[in-house]
């Protein structure tokens, strides 16, 4: 019998008020893989997460969290289910420091202090560098180092991470994938989306390209990779 996924999608349509965008996506996860979720502007990627992290009710269709069928469920049944999302924009409190978010993601996440805190700088010396600064003034790289500390806290079963490498320099995005791999070597399945492909693939076990709101192909990355255009995979991502 094969190992049930860690996230399952099945025929998943979705809205914005009347109008259809998402018009019955598949999508798995299987456990401890990382999936690249990749496709133009307006495809559809973030409104998959969406669905997918109870943001945002489908309208018909079916989601599964290790077997569990949750669609509808509120974000908090979904956290306690293992899955933890980094939102396009990063999810970091900008008006509090380094040290503050790391106090409120321990308060939420119901870890201790001091184990966030030695975790993360442990991971990120950047971070303890700039412990007294506020988020909102960290590099974009620093707030993404941030928002995946806040991850790592809580020990997910499944990580959902939408446009990683967005604004970020090449080599800040390679420091970031090679932490996504990591992570995933750990056992923690990840669904990435990104706009442009080459990095997210290059640690990817399986690829899916959506267009227009329906999944166009699955498979690994070097098959993906051959079906996409040099511009589509873009030379930083
Ligand atoms: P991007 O990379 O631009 O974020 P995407 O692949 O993540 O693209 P979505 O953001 O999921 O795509 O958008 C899918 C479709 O839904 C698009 O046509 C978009 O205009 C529309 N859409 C997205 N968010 C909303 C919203 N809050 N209200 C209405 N329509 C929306």
């Amino acid at each position: 019998m094969t190992e049930t996924p860690a996230l399952e999608l099945i025929d998943v349509h979705a809205a914005y008020g009347r109008i259809e965008v998402l018009h019955g996506v598949d999508l798995t996860v299987p456990r401890g893989c990382v999936v690249a979720l990749l496709g133009p502007n307006g495809a559809g990627k973030s409104t998959t997460l969406r669905v997918a992290s109870g943001q945002m009710p489908p309208t018909s269709g079916h989601v599964h969290l290790s077997g569990h069928h949750l669609n509808g469920a509120d974000p908090d049944r979904l956290a306690r289910a293992g899955l933890c999302t980094i939102p396009e924009g990063r999810g970091v409190f900008p008006n509090l420091s380094v040290d503050e978010n790391l106090r409120l993601f321990a308060y939420t996440a119901k870890v201790g202090e001091k184990d966030i805190r030695e975790r993360t700088f442990a991971q990120f010396p950047r971070l303890q560098e700039r412990r007294s600064q506020l988020a909102g003034r960290l590099s974009g790289g620093e707030q993404q180092m941030l928002a995946m500390a806040r991850a790592l806290a809580t020990d997910p079963a499944l990580l959902m991470l939408d446009e990683l490498s967005m604004g970020l320099a090449p080599l800040i995005v390679e420091q970031l994938y090679e932490l996504v791999a990591e992570i995933a070597a750990t056992g923690v399945s990840v669904l990435v989306v990104e706009q442009f492909a080459r990095r997210a693939l290059a640690v990817a076990q399986y690829a899916v390209v959506m267009v227009g709101g329906r999944v166009t192909a699955v498979g690994e990355p070097a098959d993906i990779e051959s079906q996409l255009s040099e511009a589509y995979l873009g030379g930083a991502a």
